[in-house]
């Protein structure tokens, strides 16, 4: 089966096939380093590691590049609002490449308690300013740009798909559509490639260019130094669907004015929300939560990896305290599952707790892969680990080898669970546990509190506690 992609160019799933075959170019729109990345932040950094993991894992030669914004990023996307950066540096009365350099580092810390790996290039946008200026040039040669009020700016008439993959209508984007219009725009949706004259008279960061001293817009950044990195097109574009409109359309504006080459990007990939209440999680409306905060309130960094892989990257994902509860106890489960298998397999698995492919856990393994490979089905490749973890048909020695395999794109650490073996529960004690919780869950549903009290406690004696969560009941060992 082909490695399959929703592609938000198209709306639909696409057979992804590369530029230079056997090989994966991949940008994803990495953090604003002016605060903590909050955890909905995290969930599209877990989509790109997943991402990249799956695509590795299919043979793909990946490349990921993610770049750090430490310039430029205003709190709306359109050039209206604050700098993002010089906001977060007056509030703290710091430099702002001091507060880049601190929220960068705290960024990689909680990315590495994820288990999400390090892109292949991490690139910061002040580091790459003559990349851009470069580029803008290239537009300006072309006659997609103009000055006004001192900034230069991209003409969105000049380019007739303006907008095709967020299915924009030029028509439609009279200036005074959005709340704060900046009056030297033409047309509401052209935007800034380079400031000199701005409302931050305070800029701390600016640099000398053809249109004067300052500093570059936001989208800039990213059309440089993806092209940069992956050529003038490239196969993998991803981020989180709030820049579909703005970020994303503009970023394609601008590199195939610039190059002539379309399209930029062949693929193009979302991750939906995750939502706290309902609500958009916002960094800079400060209603968010870091994972320190879910640290802080006992849970490990992976029990939120866990949570997230439950739901697949395209939906919106309801965060709960009572989920991630449920998150935590099912990976407790998960990893009491591995250790018992590691302990039946015995002496020649401990010797084999490699990642070495099985065989006999094969249909397994095909389905594992399958769903990966169905547009990073997170949700059922977790579904195949519970069902071969369940399956005692298969060879304990095999089933632990094809689960570590699987480990190697969920990330869960499961090889810790393998070690120490000793200890570990016998299949028999698992089935006779199972049995009770599901007798349990049936004395609850006909309201025989009574029996589902007594068996709760029978097992609390024999040191097993039950923990409920909206995925079920869990158990763990006191
Ligand atoms: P930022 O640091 O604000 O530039 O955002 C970094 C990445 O996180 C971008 O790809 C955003 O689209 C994505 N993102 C922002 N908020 C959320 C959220 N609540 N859920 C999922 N992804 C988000
Ligand atoms: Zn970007």
């Amino acid at each position: 089966m082909a490695f399959t992609l929703y592609n938000t160019l198209g709306r639909e799933l696409q057979a992804f096939r590369p530029i230079v075959p056997g090989k994966a170019g991949f940008y994803g729109c990495g953090p604003t380093v002016y605060t903590y990345a909050h955890i909905g932040n995290l969930r599209a950094y877990v989509m790109h590691d997943v991402l990249a993991r799956s695509l590795r894992r299919a043979g793909f030669d990946v490349t990921h590049v993610m770049n750090i914004t430490d310039v430029g990023h205003l709190s709306g996307d359109n050039d209206e609002g604050e700098d993002k950066m010089v906001k977060s540096a007056g509030e703290r009365g710091q430099p702002v490449l001091e507060i880049a350099r601190f929220y960068t580092d705290a960024f990689f810390r909680d990315t590495s308690r994820m288990n999400i790996l390090r892109p292949t290039v991490v690139c910061r946008a002040t580091e790459h300013i003559d990349d851009m200026i470069a580029l803008i040039r290239r537009m300006e040669e072309k006659g997609f740009t103009y000055e006004a009020g001192g900034n230069l700016y991209f003409d969105t008439a000049r380019f007739p798909s303006y907008g095709e993959m967020a299915l924009l209508r030029l028509e439609n984007q009279k200036a005074g559509a959005r709340v704060e219009v900046d009056q030297n725009k033409r047309n509401a949706r052209d935007f800034v490639l380079w400031f000199t004259k701005s409302k931050f008279e305070n800029q701390a960061l600016v640099w000398d260019s053809p249109w004067g001293r300052g500093y570059p817009g936001w989208h800039i950044e990213c059309s440089a130094m993806s092209i940069k990195y992956l050529g003038e097109q490239f196969d993998i574009h991803a981020g989180g669907i709030d820049h579909i409109s703005v970020h994303h359309t503009n970023e394609t504006a601008q590199s195939e004015a610039a190059t002539g080459k379309s399209p930029w990007v062949r693929y193009w990939l979302h991750n939906e929300f995750l939502v706290l209440d309902k609500e958009k999680m916002s960094k800079s409306a400060g209603t968010f939560l870091t994972l320190q905060n879910l640290v802080d309130a006992g849970f490990d960094p992976l029990d939120y990896r866990y949570f997230l892989l439950g739901g697949h990257y395209r939906s919106q994902l309801q965060f709960s305290w009572e989920s991630l509860e449920g998150a935590k106890n099912a990976r407790r489960s998960l990893a009491e599952r591995v250790k018992n298998l590691a302990g039946r397999a015995g002496k020649r698995a401990e010797a084999d707790c490699t990642d070495r492919p099985a065989s006999g856990a094969g249909a397994y393994l095909e389905a594992f892969n399958a769903a990966l490979e169905n547009d990073l089905s997170t949700p059922r490749a977790l579904a195949e680990l519970w069902g071969l973890l369940r399956d005692t048909g298969v060879e304990p020695g095999e089933a632990l080898r094809a689960v570590l395999d699987m480990d190697g794109v969920l990330a869960l650490n499961l090889k810790e669970a393998c070690s120490p073996p000793a200890g570990t529960e016998d299949e028999q004690t698992i089935r006779e546990i199972e049995r009770l919780i599901g007798e349990r869950n049936a004395a609850k549903k006909a309201k025989d509190f009574g029996t589902a009290d007594s068996i709760r406690d029978g097992l609390k004696n024999k040191g097993v506690i039950l923990e409920d969560g909206p995925s079920g009941t869990h158990w763990r060992r006191a």
